[in-house]
């Protein structure tokens, strides 16, 4: 591009829109405009009024080494640095899977339960606790807190210490009191939990190179790989779980879609009662819960 000549906001995104889709990016257009209002702060009500806007010398060089990064597949979160989740931003990077709309689903339940808990019990003395297991990024563990205000309090775990470091950065942001636990799994857990919130990686290791590139590449395998079923974890959370767990209180797992009656299956088999399976916006089978008593 000829570094003297003056880019209008809607020349640079019409560019940036080809540039992508010539790539394959999909949505090409998102992005593009994602990447625009990144870099100039300018949203859409503000282009609209004036497109013909020239953009800085700066402010075009970045978009366009973004949008060639974008090119490479890299998502447009890694990019930005954040996403949002619950109408929460978080901070992602490539030690965390970017949290995905469909999670808000186990999230929402989480908040449902969490209400009718406390609206049968009156006040409590004591906070609910929560654990978020597999927290990653930390955005079910820190959504639930968010909007279940100081009512609970709860622990993040991750096998990964350099999730754990975006988990902290996330609840620091969000001024959120969690305590973050390095564990695999129940390894290093001790204590007992009125609820139990895990989205565990859940493919299965064959379906892996299947997945869009900017999963399969960025996103961190160890939060994907369910091994060759994709129930490892399931089987492992459901068995180890009881012993964590409050009388009477629950397992909420995010499920792939053709999962719930295998992990419904799974919890069942461990002694859990109540079992349902709730649906994503799409209809699909998207989260399972239980409880043990
Ligand atoms: N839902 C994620 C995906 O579609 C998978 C997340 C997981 O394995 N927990 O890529």
């Amino acid at each position: 591009m000829n570094r003297n000549k003056k880019i209008s906001l809607e020349l640079a995104y019409r560019l940036g829109t080809e540039r992508l889709e010539k790539a394959g990016v999909p949505d090409s257009g998102i992005d593009a405009w994602y990447l625009l209002e990144y870099v100039t702060g300018i949203g859409r009500a503000a282009y609209y009024a004036d497109p013909g806007r020239e953009m800085d010398v700066t402010q075009w060089d970045d978009y366009e080494r973004f949008i060639d990064i974008r090119c490479r597949r890299v998502p447009l979160q890694h990019i930005t640095g954040e996403q949002e989740f619950m109408g929460l931003r978080f901070h992602v990077n490539k030690n965390v899977l970017i949290p995905r709309q469909d999670t808000e689903i186990l999230a929402e339940t989480a908040l449902d339960i969490l209400e009718k808990a406390d609206k049968a019990h009156g006040s409590r003395e004591k906070k609910v606790r929560l654990l978020d297991m597999c927290t990653g990024s930390g955005c079910i563990l820190l959504s639930v807190l968010h909007y279940f205000g100081d009512r609970a309090e709860g622990n993040g775990s991750d096998i990964s210490p350099k999730a754990l470091e975006t988990a902290r950065e996330n609840a620091d942001s969000l001024g959120i009191n969690a305590e973050f636990i390095e564990s695999d799994l129940f390894e290093n857990i001790t204590e007992k939990y009125f609820m139990i919130l895990s989205n565990p990686p859940y493919i299965r290791s064959s379906e892996i190179p299947k997945l869009q590139e900017e999963v399969r590449l960025y996103d961190p395998i160890e939060a994907l790989d369910g091994k060759e079923d994709g129930l490892y974890f399931y089987r492992r959370i459901a068995a180890e779980s009881p012993r964590h767990l409050e009388t009477g209180g629950y397992l909420l797992v995010e499920i792939g879609c053709d999962q719930a009656k295998a992990v419904a299956g799974l919890m069942k088999e461990q002694g859990f009662k109540d079992i349902c399976v709730k649906k994503d916006l799409a209809g699909l089978d998207r989260v399972v819960c239980g409880r043990y008593y």
